[in-house]
């Protein structure tokens, strides 16, 4: 017998028309290209993305087209967001940072029809006018004061392309697994592949998400999305916030500790979102002034392990961090990490260990790990192994790939390394393909490098395995110091040795002034691979696997 409900689909264009029926006046504050600070509302947001979309449709785009974009963290990036994906258009969000033949790869296998950039990354728009690509539109993400001179045939400014247009239109009524927007994977081996997600797992993602063991967001929150609207549609966060009638501070380009500072206590933001690379130097740079967080009540860090010391820093601010793990390929999110009422009990030292693990599954995503024959593993916290996922807002297969090469029957392997406790908090210990295997046994990176970051005088710390002609592999720590202070590396191996088993101790390490990040934020391991490619270790190491 089948239920008596209506059938509503799952569309993007409902969160935009709630947000804008039930918290019209909600403030959406932005720092722009040309640094002002403007302040929209989730009302005009709705008007504009109405607009907008009309002036899509004169243009002849169609559903199913698929619409790019190049953009910071802005006001019109978000009504682009809602504008696309509602009209049945696909919003392809391009990574600024990718270098140039990724970008032109990922243009062209999109097919993308129209691009809109902000004006900081004309450079990329010229680089795609002047190649033969499918982008027969491009509009500058600015006034008409502000257009450079760019000598792109038919650029026209996003204020003048929507103005006139009618602030209504019939978001179509569409199949809820229509494709919405497109993102595409970055840091793997080739080139980026595509991710395809639907209006069905993007509301679906927004719902769970924003629950209270998730991120937990509320129309009591002024969210900044630090993360970029162009990796993974900024954690799905302006859907979510939309959902839930937050406010919202974007920053734009303006990602410098002073400027994120600055609009965090200006803007009240009571939620932070980003990856750890970004917060080192927010924290570094609360720690020179001596200033201090007054309303951030919790910070969502992913991306990247996040180290102790970072949670301890943040919770001297009064911040909870909730430490969450996902990728790409699952629209982001997939485990979010809070305590249950029995850790209540434990030491502090003892919470601090379990908050550096990735978390706890959140409804809808269901995990697990194998060996390397896909045998499944026990969660018992000690052994690891594959972690595969699935789930209503995991990729099915990549975009234009008919080979699905990540799929295990139902499941999807994440190409991460994990292990899960009874508790089901999932530890990841590292990626496959970064793995360091010493005599047979893996050493966890990621538990080495957060044991050298627990050391004052390291700001980051990666550790990448160097070839051993005994052990095949041993860990070489590359370690770039805190500003103003000194270690030499006998200190840290003294200092790690009393943190870490001793065969985990690097045969070395390197101090380096900075370390390679990529385009989202990760310390690009391939480059310090290939950096210390070669690296010959001066003393044979005397550890050995346990
Ligand atoms: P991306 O698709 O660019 O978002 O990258 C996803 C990958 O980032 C994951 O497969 C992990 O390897 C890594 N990652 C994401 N969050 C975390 C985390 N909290 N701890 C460790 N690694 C993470």
């Amino acid at each position: 017998m089948l239920g008596q409900m209506m059938q509503v689909p799952l569309l993007v264009s409902s969160q935009i028309e709630f947000a804008a029926r039930y918290h019209a006046p909600v403030d959406i504050v932005s720092r722009g290209v040309e640094g002002e600070l403007r302040r929209s509302t989730w009302g005009r947001t709705a008007s504009r993305a109405r607009q907008l979309a009309n002036a899509l449709t004169r243009l002849g785009v169609r559903q199913g087209d698929r619409v790019a974009t190049i953009a910071w963290n802005t006001d019109r990036h978000l009504e682009i967001y809602f504008a696309v994906s509602s009209m049945g258009a696909v919003l392809h969000t391009i990574n600024p940072r990718l270098p140039l033949d990724q970008l032109r790869y990922i243009v062209d296998h999109a097919e993308d029809s129209a691009l809109f950039f902000d004006t900081t990354f004309t450079k990329l728009a010229q680089f795609l006018s002047q190649q033969a690509t499918p982008v027969r539109h491009y509009v500058a993400m600015t006034d008409a004061a502000h257009l450079p001179d760019t000598g792109i045939a038919g650029l026209v400014d996003y204020e003048g392309f929507i103005a006139g247009e009618s602030e209504s239109f019939d978001w179509p009524r569409l199949d809820e697994n229509t494709a919405s927007s497109l993102c595409y994977t970055s840091g793997t081996a080739g080139f980026p592949k595509g991710v395809l997600y639907s209006h069905r797992s993007t509301v679906l993602h927004s719902y769970a998400i924003a629950l209270p063991d998730a991120l937990g967001f509320s129309a009591r929150d002024t969210m900044l999305p630090v993360v970029p609207m162009f990796h993974v549609n900024a954690w799905g966060v302006p859907y979510a916030a939309a959902c839930v009638g937050a406010r919202l501070a974007l920053p734009g380009p303006g990602l410098d500790p002073p400027n994120l500072v600055d609009l965090i206590e200006r803007e009240k933001v009571t939620c932070l979102l980003g990856v750890p690379t970004v917060w080192h130097a927010l924290l570094a740079h609360l720690q020179a002034t001596g200033k201090k967080l007054t309303t951030v009540k919790k910070a969502g860090i992913g991306g990247a392990a996040v180290p102790p010391r970072m949670i301890q820093a943040f919770e001297s601010h009064g911040v909870q961090v909730l430490h969450a793990w996902g990728m790409t390929e699952m629209s982001p999110v997939g485990t979010v990490n809070w305590l249950l009422p029995r850790h209540d009990a434990l030491s502090d030292d003892e919470k601090l260990a379990l908050k550096c693990k990735q978390g706890r599954p959140i409804y809808g995503i269901d995990v697990r790990i194998v060996d390397d024959e896909n045998q499944v593993l026990p969660h018992d916290g000690k052994a690891t192994g594959h972690l595969q996922v699935r789930g209503w807002w995991v990729v099915d297969r990549y975009f234009k790939r008919d080979s699905d090469d990540a799929r295990h029957g139902e499941w999807f392997d994440t190409g991460d390394i994990a292990s899960i406790d009874p508790d089901s908090y999932v530890q990841i210990t590292d990626r496959a393909k970064d793995l360091i295997k010493s005599g047979g046994e893996w050493i966890s990176s990621i538990d080495l490098e957060n044991a050298a970051m627990s050391h004052p005088a390291v700001a980051q710390a990666a550790a990448i395995g160097v070839a051993h002609p005994k052990w095949q592999e041993r860990p070489l720590l590359v370690v770039v110091k805190a500003p103003g202070k000194d270690v030499t590396a006998d200190e840290l191996q003294a200092f790690l040795a009393t943190k870490i088993v001793k065969w985990w101790l690097p045969d070395a390490v390197e101090f380096v002034e900075a370390l390679p990040i990529g385009p989202t934020g990760k310390v690009l391991k391939r480059q310090l691979r290939e950096t210390f490619a070669g690296y010959v270790l001066e003393d044979p190491p005397t550890s050995t696997p346990a």
